[in-house]
């Protein structure tokens, strides 16, 4: 099956017992047993629900993988992930991770003995040079938030195989339309749902897939345990996303591409950050490892102040958090995604004040050409 077609036909499509050809909504929190310990397949939804199910068959097979869950959001779904872990253990992380996936790492797991390193892992080198005696994982985000660099999926699985390590890949903004990185040699890759996969703005939920049996086991045990599953009606919504993510990721590129050369030659652009620009520093990296480069763009104004004053005059880019949806969303990372993390961390990290994100969505690129072009005047 070929990409596009897989979004629409792999999974569980439909419904046996109807003709549906979408998946019924099970709302439904237990289920009948026959006799004690005989039932369908199905007893109570936090272990197992048909919706969620069909989701999690979706997702694994897009992400070409041995089995997926679905977690309430991306924060519930990194969290399962890390409770793979034990007291004592050591994961590195990419320096630029999500904001969130920072401050769970540092505020929250630390406190239960889970230690984690962030390292620049655009240089394998630095991930080498931080491994000890007691490290676990290797937790990779690419193409990073907000910056944008790239980390080499191969470079990095080749390294934790040798060294016995997990390899944990964060996809949420490339997508598995543009990258697989179990495909690459990953052991798990993870999603925030809440973003390209959804795809409109409406659900909050996580995605993870793994590469075997023994962590498909292990993590089902997690996520019957610790509970934070995805409701049916929000997991129905996801597959109803996923079933356009091919031609929603083909036309945010498409759009964002011609955003990229206005942005480019613009004399009050001081910098722009895109992996498909050739002049950025890890273009031939990502182009071995995406089949496209994605709908995110940074780009530096300067100062704080000239990029309030964009973000002010804007008016088909929607002042948001959030990503990868229809809508074009605008947003400062250093006073919003990105506040939870140090004011001196951030600068190190070159996550300046007049640092501005966008995310481009799928309306007509003249209109979004001809906003950030009177917004920037
Ligand atoms: C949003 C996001 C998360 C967190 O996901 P939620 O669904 O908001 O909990 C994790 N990683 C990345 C890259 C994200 O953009």
């Amino acid at each position: 099956m070929r990409r596009k077609t897989k979004l629409i036909h792999g999974g569980i499509s439909g419904d046996p017992h109807t003709g549906a050809v979408s998946v019924p909504i099970y709302q439904v929190s237990t289920y009948k047993q026959e006799g004690v310990g005989k039932h369908k397949g199905y007893e109570y939804s936090r272990t197992g629900n048909p919706t969620r199910h069909a989701l999690e068959e979706l997702i694994k097979d897009v992400e070409e993988g041995y089995a997926g869950f679905a977690f309430s959001s991306g924060m519930a779904a990194i969290t399962a992930v890390m409770m793979l872990f034990n007291s004592g253990d050591h994961v590195i992380l990419t320096d630029d991770v999500y904001g969130g996936t920072y401050r769970v790492m540092t505020k929250v797991l630390n406190r239960l003995g889970l230690e984690a390193t962030f390292v620049d892992t655009s240089d394998i080198a630095n991930i080498e040079a931080n491994i000890r005696p007691n490290t676990k994982a290797i937790y990779i985000e690419t193409p990073t938030n907000p910056l944008l660099k790239i980390t080499d999926l191969e470079q990095a699985a080749k390294l934790a195989k040798e060294r016995g390590l997990l390899l944990i890949v964060d996809n949420t903004f490339s997508t598995p339309y543009w990258q697989t990185p179990l495909a690459l040699g990953a052991n798990i890759v993870l999603h925030s749902a809440t973003k390209y996969l959804g795809g409109h703005s409406d659900v909050v939920a996580g995605l993870v897939v793994v590469d075997s049996e023994q962590l498909a086991n292990d993590l089902h045990f997690i996520q019957n345990s610790t509970g934070g599953i995805l409701g049916p009606h929000d997991s129905w919504l996801l597959m109803r996303g996923i079933k356009t993510l091919g031609i929603r990721m083909e036309e945010h590129e498409a759009n964002t591409r011609k955003i990229v050369e206005f942005l480019v030659q613009h004399p009050a652009v001081k910098k722009v950050y895109y992996p498909g620009l050739p002049s950025h520093p890890n273009h031939e990296i990502a182009k071995k490892q995406m089949r496209g480069f994605g709908g995110m763009v940074s780009f530096d104004v300067g100062s704080g102040e000239k990029a309030e004053q964009l973000l002010a005059r804007v008016r088909y880019f929607t002042l948001a958090e959030s990503l990868g949806a229809v809508e074009s969303l605008i947003s400062l990372p250093a006073k919003m995604t990105h506040a939870s993390i140090p004011k001196e961390r951030r600068e190190e990290l070159g996550i300046t004040d007049g640092l501005v994100r966008i995310s481009v969505g799928l309306e007509d690129v003249e209109d979004l050409l001809e906003d950030l072009a009177q917004a920037l005047a």
